[in-house]
């Protein structure tokens, strides 16, 4: 599932189609066979003929911002990307559901293999604001200074300190954008055993974690620029993650640190990863 670093770099990557006009947005025949996508053509026709101003990132969300005030809100799902399209040969991926065409090459296609990917078409930017899961959205993980402070007050509320803070991690009230892959990065680089409960945590350590966050989520977007993780970025390029990876996926490898065994276990149905030598 794509997580706040990898929607950044989706972002990023759709860069070059930014200011360009849009000649028409279609949906693929094969959207058609799900409900979600039916009776979207006809408000994506009023969009024929505008720019793309912006895209924004709000967490796991884009936000399609045009020349006009109507603006389109897409969830990458568990398998949703973005894909350049370069030029009139290069052929649909297997599983568009919703092709961006522009006056100019490059086109760009919604490519959705598991079909959780979501659009949601709103008649102004502050509609979008109210749609309660971006209105409840946490810290942006991805701010270039993490706001620490506002941070501690979160973690600190009630609701979470009889919770083990490896699921805590996961509740994008808290901070947005963290999945399963950099909750078990920041914990690891925090030394911090994902089974603790929040009640438990030191201020020094939840300092501690907060900062490894923002290092682990902005880690994260740097080695996605340059090559990518298993997921691809709109560009076809696969990624580099696993490299820096400290934990996650390396169940039964050796911590590089202390040589133990890295563990796996299971939170709320959820895979985290650790050493229980080293995350204390
Ligand atoms: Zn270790």
């Amino acid at each position: 599932m794509p997580e706040g670093p990898e929607v950044e770099c989706v972002k990023r990557s759709l860069k070059q189609v930014i200011g360009k006009k849009i000649r028409k947005i279609k949906l693929t025949e094969l959207s058609q066979k799900y409900q979600k996508y039916q009776n979207k053509q006809s408000f994506f026709d009023k969009l024929n003929g505008c720019r793309l101003k912006e895209i924004e990132r709000i967490g796991k969300f884009l936000i399609f911002k045009f020349d006009r005030e109507e603006v389109v809100l897409n969830h990458l799902g568990m398998s949703g990307n973005w894909i350049l399209l370069k030029n009139k040969s290069q052929a649909l991926p297997s599983h568009s559901k919703v092709l961006i065409e522009f006056d100019i090459f490059p086109n760009i296609v919604f490519d959705d293999m598991r079909n959780f990917g979501q659009f949601k078409i709103y008649h102004n930017y502050e509609m979008v604001l109210q749609h309660k899961p971006i209105q409840k959205m946490g810290i942006d993980g991805l701010l270039a200074v993490f706001p620490l402070n506002e941070f501690l007050a979160k973690i600190g509320k009630n609701n979470y300190s009889n919770r083990e803070i490896g699921s805590v991690l996961l509740d994008q009230k808290l901070v947005a954008g963290i999945g399963n892959i950099y909750k078990s990065e920041s914990l690891a680089l925090a030394k911090i055993n994902p089974t603790r409960l929040v009640r438990t945590l030191t201020l020094e350590e939840r300092k501690k974690l907060g900062n490894s966050i923002s290092k682990i989520l902005h880690k994260a977007v740097e080695s996605m620029g340059s090559t990518f993780n298993s997921f691809r970025n709109p560009d076809g390029n696969e990624g580099s993650g696993q490299i820096w990876h400290k934990v996650y996926g390396k169940q039964d490898e050796k911590c590089k640190e202390c040589g133990n065994e890295i563990t796996r276990i299971v939170q709320n149905k959820r895979s985290t990863f650790y050493c229980h030598k080293c995350q204390i």
